[in-house]
């Protein structure tokens, strides 16, 4: 990186923590008309009129959820921010509001908090919620992010991971596998930058896998769609560990089985393109690996002409009873159990 300019740096314990809580805090905006008092007292106050309360929560730790060697704070940020909101959305519900808890060693300087506060802004801005607190603290190693997230919905629009029933359709948005794929690609640029910190990676061809692991979007857009076409998921649960572990979820909550078919898997070009450079086979990257925030829902089937045709959403199989059991149908038209691994290629049965 080239520096045309003096960085500054400014260690943490010149502003002491309630300088840097205001610091960091300053140029955030309440929008949200149910944000009654946020950063600034004992507790924020909420006032959470219409419906149910959502309250999820996620806590990030450096060198297990992220390495700082590839990952700027400021994507951290909003990442961190939108692994919360995500959850919200799972649950068909709106967020409003988060809290920001952090654990951070004396190595972090001013400059790089408030980078990770610029992506959690973004991310407050972009989806229009308040954040209303949190806590800062010392931490002898590294980096922890505990971020928490409300949200509210009609009792009836609540979408839980039980509702799904035999014979409806299992409907994903977006597509799969890509924020595995963009690790990677940071993973094998990381080990060849260690060798040899000169050699600077051309990352473009693969910029919408690295900005998936990056930099993902929580699927508010498919919340609102859902919305707009006065469809009711049967069961709802967002990707974060991979297709075939959120489908057993689905299934074990719901009490049913499912056949999942190979041949829907909605896979990107460049997906497709970096599988075969790497000399992976997609299906099970699509299956197995995490973090594509997208959403796996179910539908009752009569409901099926209101989604027909959406770029945004794509049928991938359907539920059947519980005693089918969940399989994935490969495109040769064989019968493989999933497991939360993907599949064990071993148990093939017909
Ligand atoms: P207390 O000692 O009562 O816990 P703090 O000094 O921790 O108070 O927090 C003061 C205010 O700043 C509270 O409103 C709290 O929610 C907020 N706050 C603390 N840390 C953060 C943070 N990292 N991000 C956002 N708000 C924070
Ligand atoms: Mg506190």
């Amino acid at each position: 990186m080239f520096e045309d300019k003096e960085t500054e740096r400014t260690q943490l314990s010149e502003l002491g923590e309630f300088g840097l809580i205001e610091h960091l805090t300053k140029n955030f905006n309440l929008s949200q008309a149910s944000t009654v008092k946020g950063v600034g007292d004992d507790a924020a106050v909420l006032d959470l009129r219409h419906g149910q309360t959502i309250l999820t929560t996620d806590m990030l730790v450096e060198g297990v959820h992220f390495n700082l060697a590839y990952t700027p704070l400021k994507h951290l940020g909003y990442k961190a921010v939108m692994v919360n909101l995500s959850d919200v959305y799972a649950m068909n519900g709106i967020a409003t509001q988060i809290t920001v808890s952090l654990a951070v060693s004396n190595r972090f300087l001013l400059e790089a908090l408030e980078e990770l506060y610029e992506g959690i802004a973004l991310a407050c801005k972009k989806y229009g919620v308040d954040l209303v607190g949190g806590d800062t603290t010392s931490s002898t190693k590294g980096m922890i992010i505990c971020i928490s997230a409300v949200g509210t919905a009609k009792e009836s629009e609540v979408v839980y991971r039980s509702g799904a029933k035999p014979n409806d359709l299992l409907v994903v948005s977006g597509d799969l596998g890509a924020a595995y794929l963009g690790l990677q690609v940071l993973e094998r640029e990381n080990e060849v930058f260690k060798v040899n910190p000169r050699n600077q990676p051309d990352l473009t061809p693969y910029s919408y896998l690295v900005e998936r692991q990056l930099k993902p979007e929580a699927r508010k857009d498919i919340v609102e769609l859902l919305k707009a076409l006065e469809l009711h998921p049967t069961a709802m649960i967002d990707i974060s560990d991979g297709l075939s572990s959120e489908i057993l979820h689905i299934c074990h909550n719901s009490d049913v089985g499912c056949n999942l078919y190979e041949d829907k898997i909605p896979l990107d070009p460049t997906v497709i393109a970096t599988c075969e450079e790497f000399n992976l086979d997609s299906t099970p990257v699509a299956l197995s690996r995490g973090e594509d925030y997208e959403l796996l829902f179910t539908i009752d089937q009569k409901e099926f002409l209101k989604i027909k045709g959406n770029p945004n959403l794509t049928v991938l199989g359907h539920i059947t009873d519980k005693k089918e059991g969940v399989h994935l149908i490969s495109r040769n038209s064989s019968k493989i159990p999933l497991t939360a691994q993907g599949w064990n290629a071993f148990t093939e049965s017909d």
